[in-house]
């Protein structure tokens, strides 16, 4: 089963589609059942297109750290 650290570590792998079909449908599965990476997925997709809009920008690397720590954060105080 897929974790949730994995989950977010990936995230950006997921939505740009840079993943094989299996994985994908374990991701899929996973978003069905939690909704902290449910809300994350959402908003890591958020920021993509939003820096998408931008005229060359940085790799959003940098805040989907910041996403994910602070998803990790809450998850682990569950
Ligand atoms: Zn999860």
């Amino acid at each position: 089963m897929l974790t949730c650290k994995k989950l977010i570590e990936n995230g950006s792998e997921y939505l740009e589609g840079d993943m094989s079909r299996w994985q994908r449908f374990k991701y899929k599965m996973h978003l069905f059942m939690c909704t902290h990476c449910k809300r994350y997925i959402q908003q890591l997709k958020q920021t993509i297109a939003m820096i998408g809009l931008l005229p060359k920008q940085e790799p959003p690397a940098e805040l989907e750290e910041k996403l994910q720590k602070e998803y990790q954060d809450i998850m682990t105080k569950k």
